[in-house]
């Protein structure tokens, strides 16, 4: 059959061209149009190494920083009395991975896409990708997606730019939702499956949505107001980097693991999945003798994509309403609510609210707090130090206390609490202060 839908056209001619046929089963259509999504991924470079062998971080590791590339450093006032915000949100975190199944559920076709844990930002793309591709194998051309976080969004653009007419159903819109509540940095492995729990075929998924969306940021490079950047990310230690890289995770062989008692016990249960984008990930370099400014043993650099909020919502936002899209503020309280939509397919986002209103229990919180100081555009520079992370953004100072207790991944595991908390934003705060303090600013 050949299709003749529209909105199908372009992923039509996709598959022209790299398969030279149209004679697909409808059903093979889009899983075919996202091979080909992939493989224009690799025609644009974003591909594996030719020889198959990605480049290793550890190796790259012995690489020093060019002489003289370090530029002068303006300190980051870092001190409790700046704080103007503290945001807090639960990672949606399922130990399978995100759920990504279609089901049919009160008349209606349900894309799922939801509980992308600490990686919800860097994976979207990718994920929408992968969930409008089974919207548009229904061949209708009518969807709802719920949800309007950085997940709905995506979807919905991504929709819209298929060529689907596209409303969203949402409680909130992106600025007020939790996605607005992260740190905003490209963390595409981040809490996002236990290795024990995700099918084997996750890794690829994966390693499928990671370099999408690393394509489709990199389309956003360089637009007014810098929506996505990059940064200069200074990871710090007072012991050399590579052994703290390559520590074993904190384990207690007593607690058992998350297939014993259904929650995870230690860190060395995450999944880890950088290595299979390694190719296209930028190596660090180390800092040596006067080319490290910092009052620390040890340093290094490493290029780091991050997310300005405002102009990157404003930007999605603004594309989403010029291209026809429309938003109704509306929130639902059961599956059986979606009946009296009109759409036929329905691609639900709703974040961590899943766990309630679809009743999706496998959804574990995993908390997490930011503390925003006033921007500093003069110090554009991110750094790393005693399980802290600090990124100079043009939405605020963001600063993080993501490892402060020893618990690595385990930080955060199972709390709920949405309450921001003061002292723990003074702790994280300290840390990069006393840092500055000890720190001597290079002349001219
Ligand atoms: C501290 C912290 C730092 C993080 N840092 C990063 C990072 O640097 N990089 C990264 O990639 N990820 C990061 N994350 C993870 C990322 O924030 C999440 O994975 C992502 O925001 C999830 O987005 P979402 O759209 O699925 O959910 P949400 O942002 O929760 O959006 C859900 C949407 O659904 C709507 N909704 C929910 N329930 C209903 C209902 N019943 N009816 C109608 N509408 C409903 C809401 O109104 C909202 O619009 C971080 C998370 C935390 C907590």
């Amino acid at each position: 059959m050949h299709t003749q839908l529209p909105y199908a056209a372009p992923l039509i001619r996709q598959l022209k061209h790299t398969s030279g046929t149209y004679s697909l089963k409808r059903r093979d259509l889009f899983a075919a149009s996202l091979a080909a999504g992939m493989m224009g991924v690799a025609r644009r470079g974003w591909s594996a190494a030719p020889d198959g062998t990605a480049p290793q971080a550890a190796a790259a590791l012995g690489r020093t920083a060019l002489h003289g590339t370090i530029p002068r450093l303006v300190p980051i006032r870092a001190h409790a009395d700046q704080i103007m915000d503290i945001k807090v949100c639960l990672r949606p975190f399922r130990p399978a991975g995100p759920r990504m199944d279609v089901e049919h559920v009160a008349g209606k076709t349900v894309v799922h896409n939801y509980g992308h844990g600490g990686s919800g930002w860097s994976l979207s793309w990718g994920a929408a990708y992968l969930a409008v591709g089974h919207a548009a194998a229904t061949l209708e051309r009518r969807v709802a997606v719920i949800g309007c976080g950085i997940i709905g969004l995506t979807s919905a653009l991504t929709a819209l730019r298929a060529g689907l007419d596209v409303t969203i159903y949402t409680r909130d819109l992106l600025p007020h939702t939790p996605s607005m509540r992260a740190s905003g940095s490209w963390t595409p492995d981040s809490r996002i499956a236990l290795s024990a729990q995700a099918s084997p075929n996750f890794a690829r998924t994966w390693e499928q949505m990671a370099r999408y969306s690393l394509q489709t940021y990199r389309d956003d490079l360089g637009l007014p107001g810098n929506p996505i950047d990059f940064r200069d990310n200074y990871t710090l230690s007072d012991t050399p980097l590579d052994a703290a890289d390559h520590a074993p995770a904190p384990t207690d062989p007593g607690k058992g693991t998350f297939a014993t008692t259904g929650a995870p016990q230690s860190s060395a249960e995450f999944a880890s999945y950088a290595g299979l984008i390694a190719d296209v990930t930028p190596a660090p370099e180390l800092l040596a003798g006067a080319d490290n400014p910092f009052p620390v043993a040890y340093a290094r650099r490493t290029p780091l994509m991050i997310y300005n909020f405002g102009a990157y919502a404003h930007l999605l936002l603004s594309e989403f309403h010029q291209a026809g899209g429309r938003i109704v503020i509306r929130e639902f309280h059961s599956p059986a609510d979606l009946a009296d939509l009109p759409e036929r397919v329905v691609i639900n986002c709703p974040g961590y609210a899943a766990r309630e209103w679809w009743n999706d229990k496998s959804l574990i919180p995993i908390r997490g707090q930011t503390s925003w100081l006033p921007p500093q555009p003069d110090a554009p520079y991110a750094l790393d130090y005693k399980g802290v992370a600090m990124i100079s953004k043009s939405d605020g100072v963001m600063i993080s206390g993501y490892d402060q207790n020893g618990l690595g991944l385990m930080d955060g595991v199972g709390n709920i609490s949405e309450r921001p908390d003061r002292a723990e934003a003074q702790k994280a705060i300290a840390v990069v202060e006393d840092l500055f303090a000890r720190f001597q600013p290079r002349n001219g």
